[in-house]
């Protein structure tokens, strides 16, 4: 394989920019070099005895699942939304020692007991994540909390940046992720979205800038780029409820790059229309080609649409195609690579929710992650096998501190039943510093047990937003 520009980078930063203690990864706040972590893999090998010098190749492919902002309250509010029931609820004083979860359901396959659950702490580089203070200070996840950009790069390169940095450190300096590693390993890559193709969670497993809102420069950086798939919202020519525009609006991607791709002038196979993401879906997939498929809306496939929602539906859907049926055709295209492959796919208008405090719409973009979780479980079981595909549900952070009703100073139970919009509030309009939750089955997942980075006195066990990649980087995905 040819050696990326990054694998020397990557190879020397190895230092001691965390405290590994039995195994354990412990992020030590400014201690952390500032171009990320980097761990060497003998350090991420907390099993005695295994030999884990060679690897095993870990996973033959890897589904990074995000929902944007989907904090354990947003799964909990869908699930009771949906069922009446729910889990991780905290309710008591500001007082660690006495919070614990109260005794709940599962609703979603990955609740299940055939999966695994950990939390992950999200934050970005210079902060750190302080279980003890979270629990004892109501306000403390509203500090120095990730954006999307770091939370991204975290996940997809192993390496904290700050705020802003879309796959660079926070000095400017390009890191490796997944996706280009997928892709030196003989394997395919992609990225699927519900929010612009170039928006940062997307673009962090696809591009290197400084910036996060340089779009146009980023969607032209995508699509001179070796991905199989890329596929989004984020089209010029159409608005928010799906209808074509009067004046086009070139924000996510500027005219000229826009005309290169739909007219082919790239490498990529251009599509727009609904009936061409279903056919994907359907398996009409060529090995070899390289799909970018732009849903016909605007920013986001159903969040951004006209009206307010008062309860979840009651303003009708666009007719513009969903999340699950772009991932199903996302896996269809990689997986006509023999060698395996990466994708991430992402929930990303839970936050744009978040952000508006809007329960409704939340509720609606949780359940459309997890339909989408519903296809790829069933994806993999038909096509593929636990032994050979990691699949992991998680998030990049939470956004709006959703929690119960008037909890302040301490906490309190989200409350409600089937078909209701549960009572709830929100305490910012911004993202937190709490823990997410990461459930994740398949392969590697003892290695991704083996590496806890810390204890939740309430979330329990939790590995860094930084584990997986450097698994992959470091154990799996390391051939010459
Ligand atoms: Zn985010």
């Amino acid at each position: 394989m040819a050696i990326s520009p990054y694998a020397l980078r990557t190879v020397a930063t190895v230092s001691a920019s965390a405290v590994v203690l039995a195994g354990a990864l412990v992020p030590v706040a400014n201690a952390q070099s500032s171009d990320g972590l980097n761990f060497p893999s003998s350090s991420l090998s907390s099993t005695p005895g295994q030999d884990n010098q060679e690897g095993t190749g870990g996973p033959k492919n890897i589904i990074y699942m995000v929902g944007d902002g989907m904090g354990y309250n947003h799964v909990a509010a869908a699930n009771l939304y949906e069922s009446g029931q729910t889990r991780y609820q905290v309710e008591g004083e500001a007082a660690p020692e006495q919070l614990e979860e109260l005794e709940g359901e599962a609703v979603q396959v990955y609740e299940g007991d055939d999966w695994n659950h950990l939390a992950m702490a999200t934050f970005q580089e210079g902060n750190s994540y302080d279980g003890l203070r979270a629990w004892s200070d109501h306000n403390y996840v509203n500090e120095d909390f990730t954006d999307s950009a770091a939370a991204g790069t975290a996940m997809a390169t192993g390496g904290k940046t700050s705020n802003g940095s879309l796959g660079v450190s926070s000095d400017g300096e390009a890191m490796e992720n997944t996706s280009e590693r997928a892709k030196a390993q003989g394997k395919a890559a992609g990225v699927v979205s519900d929010v612009p193709f170039s928006h940062a969670t997307p673009a962090a497993w696809a591009a290197h800038n400084a910036d996060r809102n340089d779009y146009h420069a980023i969607a032209d950086e995508m699509l001179a780029g070796d991905l199989d798939v890329i596929m989004g919202a984020g089209h010029p020519l159409y608005g928010v409820d799906n209808e074509l525009l009067a004046e086009p609006n070139y924000r996510y991607i500027s005219e000229e790059g826009f005309t290169a791709a739909s007219t082919g002038e790239t490498d990529f196979e251009y599509f727009e229309e609904d009936a061409a993401f279903e056919a994907l879906a359907n398996g009409e997939v060529e090995e070899g080609t390289q799909y970018f498929g732009l849903a016909q809306v605007a920013s986001t496939l159903q969040h951004d649409r006209t009206g307010a929602s008062a309860v979840p539906y009651d303003v009708e859907q666009n007719d513009v195609i969903d999340l699950a049926t772009m991932s199903e055709g996302a896996l269809n295209a990689l997986n006509t690579d023999d060698d395996g492959f990466h994708l991430m796919i992402e929930g990303g208008a839970i936050d744009w929710a978040g952000h508006a405090n809007d329960i409704a719409r939340d509720i609606e973009e949780v359940q459309a992650f997890n339909d989408t979780v519903d296809v790829v479980v069933e994806w993999v079981e038909e096509n593929s096998s636990w032994d050979e595909t990691l699949l992991i549900v998680t998030a990049d952070h939470e956004t709006g501190y959703l929690s119960g009703q008037d909890e302040l100073p301490g906490w309190k139970a989200l409350h409600g039943g089937a078909g209701e919009v549960p009572e709830h509030e929100y305490y910012s309009g911004n993202h937190t510093n709490q823990v997410v939750p990461f459930f994740y089955k398949g392969a590697g997942s003892e290695d991704i047990a083996a590496n806890v980075a810390g204890t939740d006195p309430v979330r329990g066990d939790y590995i860094d937003n930084t584990t997986v990649a450097n698994l992959t980087f470091n154990e799996w995905w390391n051939e010459d």
